[in-house]
């Protein structure tokens, strides 16, 4: 009887551990599908999971519809192409221009949603590459200036010629929103992949930090990795896409001051931060300043991360990622140099 009770016991105890087991690491529920002209791969975990990746992949694909340039049922191609000077914006569309310009201005400019004029004349939109003329550039120039709108309420004024382009910003906004709707459906563990753009939601379910991949802009291999919980890590680079022409590569990244492929230094900036829209612009921003101009804007405001590569391979990180940082194998020999 007693080894009976000892058996029961034990079967108990591996019933238990076992239980306990399927608790503790709950399976993944994935979606993946592509918008924003990018690849979009959404995993989380926990009972709430399933549904609240399909209300998350609801709204990126509403968002896309909203904001696509080259889609003519879209509210900024309607906006682009407006016969008036005053137009009234949708509640998420005034939402995401006061961010953008709330960007622009603090960073001079050097994020700039008025920029669409010039690339287009670049062909980046429509994968129509070309190289513009310094004329067709000197002729586009005075129409990025993000300084010529005026947003109030949900009133948008604007000069003719003015044109919209969210891409710099709108992956990172689309993340904000999808882990919005994930902690609103209680989900606690999750990481949400939108192109280049990645934000987490808690800890692993095993209760340990992400480890998101920074890419080596030459190879595509993961160069270094940063842990992170509750952030957004965004990247920017030169690589992601391009063309070349007699021998020459040019990027989408465009430096509104001349027109052309911001060519400070640079092959990649990755920002580490809260909120996904301002990653977002800050790595399109810094990557146009470089990396001078970025550490003095990064020591004046210091609410975010930053690793940049340089166009020599070198690697540079501000001083909050010391601890987060790691280089990968085969990279362990690069310098990295802290910014503090
Ligand atoms: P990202 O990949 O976030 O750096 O954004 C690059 C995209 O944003 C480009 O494909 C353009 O559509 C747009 N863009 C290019 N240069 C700028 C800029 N200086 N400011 C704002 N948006 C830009
Ligand atoms: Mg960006």
């Amino acid at each position: 009887m007693a080894r009976f009770v000892r058996r029961l016991g034990s079967a108990l105890l591996v019933l238990i551990v076992f239980l306990t087991g399927c608790v503790a690491a709950p399976t993944a529920q994935e979606r993946q599908f592509t918008a924003m002209d990018t690849f979009m791969y959404l995993t989380a975990y926990g009972p709430q999971a399933r549904e609240a990746l399909a209300l998350a992949e609801e709204d990126i694909l509403f968002l896309d519809d909203l904001l696509d340039v080259t889609q003519e049922s879209s509210q900024v191609y309607a906006l682009n192409h407006r016969t008036a000077s005053t137009l009234s914006l949708s509640p998420e569309l005034t939402a995401l221009l006061e961010q953008a310009l709330l960007l622009a201005n603090q960073t001079g400019g050097a994020f700039d949603p008025t920029v669409y004029p010039l690339v287009q004349a670049w062909g980046f939109t429509t994968d129509t590459y070309q190289v513009p003329t310094q004329q067709t550039l000197q002729a586009l120039l005075p129409l990025a200036d993000h300084t010529a709108l005026t947003l109030t309420d949900n009133t948008l004024t604007l000069p003719e010629g003015v044109q919209l382009d969210f891409g710099g910003i709108a992956k990172g906004w689309a993340g904000d929103r999808a882990v919005q709707l994930l902690r609103g459906c209680g989900v606690t563990s999750a990481i949400v992949r939108l192109g280049g753009n990645i934000h987490t939601v808690g800890t692993k379910p095993d209760g340990s930090a992400w480890r998101v991949g920074i890419e080596d802009p030459d190879t595509g291999n993961t160069l270094a990795a940063v842990s992170v919980t509750d952030r957004a890590v965004v990247t920017s680079g030169s690589y992601q896409r391009f063309f070349t022409r007699d021998g020459q590569h040019y990027h989408h990244i465009l430096d509104p001051d001349t027109g052309r492929p911001a060519d400070n230094g640079l092959t990649s900036v990755t920002i580490v931060g809260d909120c996904g829209a301002r990653c977002d612009a800050l790595s399109t921003a810094l990557f146009v300043m470089g990396q001078e101009r970025s550490a003095d804007f990064w020591r004046a405001h210091r609410d975010f991360e930053a690793v940049f590569i340089r166009t020599d391979g070198s690697v540079a990180i501000t001083a909050g990622l010391k601890d987060s940082f790691t280089l990968m194998d085969g990279y362990t020999a690069r310098p990295v140099e802290v910014l503090e």
